[in-house]
């Protein structure tokens, strides 16, 4: 819409002045770390930014953040940037995770180490460490959700007694095909609701069972708009209603969300059942209304301690702490990994999630 592309231009605006290095409080004797991050337009990646800058600047290290507005040659260039103004260590958080070899060639031939930063980076050596979630967890998390929501789990997935039978109308959407986190997603995510599709009690009416189908370029929410648009008219303009759709993000979510209300549905007993991820506020103030089911809480804070830690490990000689040598497979090796946990967050539990934790406030929720 016309006020989302006015706040990317002036957020692109703000960060176009160059680098936004700053001293911080330690004064940056560690030297320059360069974070490259994808895009603005999602409320995370700027609380991601924000906490790795500011930790990194406790520190001691100096910082070149950099955001490219979801454009691959952008980010390719920021970060030949940021090696040619000496970054001692680079913390990088792709936009397509297949796209960075050569530049990480560069890094490489510099000695500069490189920490996957949430996604994982594909088909390079040059990739030293990752940190991230447990992303297959994440999509079984938001299946449970979504089977929560209908009344057929408790949150950590186990069976409700007297649970309905269905059947119940589910459309699935997936992310961004060239995140690598996208396929751990949707994989955890049907591992959970196949068998639930195999007994009939979920439905996927439309027929769209594979990734490929379900997949959202750039995770974008107009295309996910759009393709539910799509699904409403192919599938139930017989007057049979969706009762539930998968999510994987919550830009996505309130995608689906706009296609279901311009087709007539209203919150209340036949609006569907919707998963999501991040809990971005808008998404967080969507499930206090209801629109939305579900969001998985992933704190970015500590994510971007995890990337802090390694980065200084590194540079401090030392070896980074990690917890999964196993199953970050990026095509040339196996990436060793710190990965954190996530939480399904729903109306019941906001408080003790989101602002227990101080992620966001009960004014700002509630605002
Ligand atoms: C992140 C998700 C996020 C998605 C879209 C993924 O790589 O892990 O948290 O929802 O990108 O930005």
């Amino acid at each position: 819409g016309v006020a989302a592309g006015a706040l990317m231009v002036s957020l692109a605006a703000c960060s176009s002045g160059g680098s936004s290095s700053g001293g911080g409080e330690g004064g940056g004797d560690g030297g320059l770390i360069g974070v490259a991050m994808p895009t603005k337009s999602s409320e995370r990646w700027i609380q991601d930014g924000d906490a790795v800058k500011s930790q990194l600047e406790d520190a001691g290290y100096t910082v070149d953040l950099q955001y490219a507005e979801d454009d691959i040659p952008t980010q390719v260039s920021q970060i030949e940037n940021m090696i040619t103004k000496g970054a001692k260590a680079l913390i990088v958080a792709s936009i397509d995770g297949t796209t960075l070899t050569s530049v990480l060639q560069e890094a490489a031939d510099n000695d500069i180490p490189v920490i996957a930063y949430d996604r994982l980076i594909r088909d390079t050596e040059n990739v030293d460490y990752y940190a991230s979630f447990d992303n297959y967890k994440v999509g079984v998390q938001q299946a449970n959700s979504v089977l929560n929501g209908l009344g057929l789990v408790d949150l950590d997935g186990n069976a409700t007694d007297g649970a309905p039978a269905g059947p119940f109308n589910i459309e699935l959407f997936a992310g961004s095909p060239d995140d690598n986190n996208a396929t751990f997603f949707w994989n955890g995510a049907i591992d959970t609701l196949q068998p639930y599709i195999d007994k009939k009690v979920l439905v996927v009416k439309s027929g769209q069972e594979a990734f490929e189908q379900a997949a959202t370029l750039r995770w974008d929410g107009e295309t996910a708009q759009k393709r539910m648009e799509n699904l409403l008219t192919s599938t139930y303009s017989d007057g049979s209603k969706v009762n539930a759709v998968l999510s994987p993000y919550d830009g996505i979510s309130r995608g689906i969300i706009s296609a279901l209300t311009d087709a007539g549905y209203s919150v209340g007993a036949e609006w569907p059942v919707i998963s999501g991820q991040d809990a971005e506020l808008d998404s967080v103030k969507a499930i206090e209304s209801g629109e939305q089911y579900a969001t998985i809480f992933k704190d970015t804070r500590e994510l971007a301690t995890v990337a802090v830690k390694m980065a200084s490990a590194l540079l401090e000689g030392d070896e980074p702490e990690t917890n999964n040598t196993e199953d970050y497979d990026n095509g040339v090796k196996v990436v060793p990994s710190f990965l954190l946990e996530s939480q399904i967050v729903v109306k019941d539990n906001i408080e003790d999630t989101l602002v227990k934790s101080g992620y966001w406030t009960e004014e700002e929720i509630k605002g």
